[in-house]
Order: C-alpha cells, then structure tokens, then sequence
C-alpha cells in the first residue's frame, strides 16, 4: 500500500498542544505530545507513508475511486481512506485564553491535572464533562472551583450528585468568564461577570480548565458520510467502517467517549487492518496518478 496522510493546519492534532502525557503505555516517565507525535510521524514514514501539509476542504465519496480536495485546490484519489480527522476541544474565546494555553490554560484534565498538584484551579462549564474533569482534579489540586454561566446545570443527576458531595470542589455560578490573568508565564485568575448585576470580579487561581464540549471536525464531511446529531461519524458495530464501502474512521472524530491517545491509536490500528481486508478483496481502481 502507498498511504498519504494529509496532516491538516496542525500536524499531529490536539497533542501537539499538551504537554507531558502520563498515560500512554510505554513510556514509565511520561512523553511530551510533540515528542509522541513526531515519533509517530517517524514510525509512518519508515514504513513508507508520505505527508502532505493542509486541509481537506471537500470530498467526494459519491465515486470510485474516492476524490480529496486541498484547500490549495489540489485533488488525490484514493481506493481507501481513514477519517481521522479528530475533534477540537471548544474555547471560550476571551482575552489571555488562547496565549496561555499549555501555561495554565488547558482543555484536558486527564493530560494536565498532574500539573496541578496542591493549586487552586478553575473548571469552566456545566455540563458532564465539566463534573467530570472537575472531580479528577480533585485527586491533585487543593480546591477546584466550578465556574458555570447559569444556575442550572447541564450535567446528567448522577455527576452533579458526585460533584456536590466532593468536599474540595466550591461553584460559581451564573457568572460569564471575560478574561484570563496572567503575567505571561503562569495565569494567575479568571475575570467573570455576573450575569443579573454585570459586575466584574477576578478569582484568584492557577489554572483555568475550559470543558465546554467539543467539536467534530467533520464540517467538510456533510452529504457525504453518515454523522450523529452531534457530528461525530458513526461506524458500524465494534468496526471502524462508516456509512460508505471503502471509509473508515478513527480516534476522535468517531468517539465523544473515551478520548484518549490511546484509544485514539487503538482505533487507528483497527481502522488500519480494516482497510488492509476491504482492499484485498477489492479489484484494483484505476488511479491515474495519486495526485493532480
Ligand atoms: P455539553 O453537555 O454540551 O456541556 C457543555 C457545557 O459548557 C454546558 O453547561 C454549557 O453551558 C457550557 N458552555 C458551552 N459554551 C460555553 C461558553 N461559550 N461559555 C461558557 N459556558 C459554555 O458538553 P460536554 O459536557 O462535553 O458533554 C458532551 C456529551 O458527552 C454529553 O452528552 C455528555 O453527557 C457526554 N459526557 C458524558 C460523560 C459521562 O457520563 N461520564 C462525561 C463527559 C461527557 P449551558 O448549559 O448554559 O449551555
């Protein structure tokens, strides 16, 4: 097989925006995202893969066989294709967020709580996975605030109930986060507005965990390939096959679950000797070059 792996505007994905990863089996002390990735890169290269830089901005999966465009308008075809496009985690998108992401702002508890060991952090959100990181924070921070736009929450009764009854957990809620404080290096507060009054106030803290859901990437697959009501690719049973012969999908663009580098490389390799046995029982296609 000859694959190309088209990387998208941020080659190796969400990890390349972590830090240290304490969870993936193998490494005793941990690696760098970036590190992971680019010994993964290395890992697909040595076995003969090639790495295009850009965007897949439309496909068409109508035909054989399958059509992928750039954004630079350049188009390859392929018999088989892995959707693996992942998901990005939602911002708030409020001044000092994005400069201090991986200094004190993160997306990922299960990735950066660890670095939180005896501080005072912030989780925004409402919503189960908001519990949920929050409640694993409180394994290394000293206290976790819940920060919250309304009185009500999102999250399921169950998770509420856990949260409410871990004593290291307080809440603020029906206020609007408005801006991130730091000094550069390290953040040091949260600026949020209270919704009735309008008032501003900052709360103190080391860190700030955004979990307000995330987001498939999957825009450019519409028409084309079957989504759930939240966008995520649906694939068919314990497989990774999609909605069309010859597609399949891993890691997090099918799995608003588990999320995980692990599971994510798990499903990669599934997907890999998926599309290994749909193309042995498949006649060749025609490819008139890989790419135009
Ligand atoms: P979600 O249910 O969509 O909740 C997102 C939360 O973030 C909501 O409370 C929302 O506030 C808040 N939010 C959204 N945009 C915001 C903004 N710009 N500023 C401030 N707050 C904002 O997402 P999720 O918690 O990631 O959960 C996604 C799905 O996965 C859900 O179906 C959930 O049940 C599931 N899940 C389950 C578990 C579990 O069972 N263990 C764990 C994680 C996730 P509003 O409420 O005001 O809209």
């Amino acid at each position: 097989m000859s694959p190309v792996v088209i990387e998208g505007n941020q080659p190796g994905g969400q990890l390349t925006t972590t830090t240290e990863v304490e969870n993936f089996p193998g490494f005793p002390d941990g690696i760098m995202g970036p590190e992971l990735m680019d010994n993964m890169r290395k890992q697909a290269e040595r076995f003969g893969a090639t790495f295009v830089r850009g965007s897949v901005v439309s496909v068409d999966l109508k035909r054989y066989p399958f059509r992928v465009v750039l954004e630079d308008s350049k188009e390859y075809y392929s018999e088989s294709i892995i959707m693996s496009t992942g998901a990005s985690a939602k911002m708030l998108g409020i001044p000092g967020e994005k400069e201090m992401v991986g200094r004190g702002v993160s997306t990922c508890a299960t990735c950066d709580g660890f670095f939180f060991r005896d501080k005072s952090v912030i989780v925004v959100g409402g919503g189960d996975s908001a519990m949920e990181e929050a409640i694993f924070l409180t394994k290394f921070a000293s206290q976790v605030t819940i920060v919250h736009r309304r009185n009500e929450l999102r999250a399921s009764k169950v998770m509420q109930d856990r949260a409410r009854n871990n004593p290291k957990i307080k809440w603020i809620l029906n206020v609007t986060p408005v801006g991130v404080v730091s000094d550069g290096t390290k953040v040091n507060g949260l600026v949020v507005k209270d919704n009735p009054s309008g008032q501003e106030r900052t709360v103190p803290t080391d860190g700030v965990f955004v979990a307000i859901g995330h987001t498939p990437n999957t825009g450019f697959l519409k028409d084309q390939l079957e989504l759930d009501d939240r966008g995520y690719i649906i694939t068919k049973g314990s497989s990774t096959a999609t909605s069309v012969q010859g597609v399949f999908a891993c890691g997090d663009v099918m799995d608003p679950q588990y999320r995980q580098a692990i599971t994510a490389a798990g499903s990669g390799c599934k997907a890999a000797l998926d599309v290994e046995k749909f193309l042995e029982g498949q006649p060749r296609a025609q490819l008139a070059g890989v790419t135009t």
